[in-house]
């Protein structure tokens, strides 16, 4: 069993920002640096699957539900707080990787499939926000490729603490995934 974590989205603008989880996304900060540190420093492959938008773009579906968030270029992009040092200090090694995405899913038009499997990785370890959204798509799609899924409770959040609660246990209960 080789594993992965999988750090999604934890963006100025999805914390405090332009489109923000708010005091829950707040409070994984500690723990969401903690564990990321911990995976790169046991030699285990990181990616940083962080949303990318131009703005207004008229063909993302995203353009007419939310706000403009993680536009290209700008500071709402930067991950927030601790882990963005954490990132900068290890961004060079090989086995970090930054990956930009355009959907919910990490999997959505990206290589990250690829990667992981030329790596032999069959555990992905989920962190970030929001938990009932970017991290569930990911997690479901994760599901469907037969990937085991882990969840750890106090590195994901959501603006919405019933659909944070019913996406892990969706997760548990019909993706068979571990809520750690
Ligand atoms: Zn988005």
């Amino acid at each position: 069993m080789r594993k992965a974590l999988l750090n999604i989205d934890y963006t100025v603008d999805f914390v405090n920002g332009a489109l923000p989880c708010g005091e829950p996304g707040e409070a994984i900060e500690e723990e969401i640096s903690k564990i990321t540190e911990t995976f790169i420093s046991e030699g285990d492959y990181v990616v940083f699957a962080i949303d990318l938008h131009t703005k207004d773009d008229p063909h993302h579906p995203e353009t007419k539900l939310f706000p403009p968030h993680n536009i290209e270029g700008t500071s709402g992009r930067d991950l927030f707080g601790k882990l963005k040092e954490v990132y900068e200090k290890n961004r060079d090694r090989d086995h970090v990787y930054w990956m930009d995405k355009t959907r919910y899913s990490a999997f959505a038009g990206t290589d990250l499939e690829i990667k992981l499997r030329e790596r032999g990785i069959t555990d992905l370890h989920l962190v970030g926000v929001c938990t009932d959204i970017c991290v569930l798509h990911t997690a479901v799609d994760a599901y469907n490729k037969g990937f085991n899924i882990f969840v750890h409770e106090k590195a994901v959040a959501s603006f919405n603490e019933t659909g944070h609660k019913w996406a892990l246990e969706h997760i548990k209960g019909c993706l068979n995934g571990s809520i750690i």
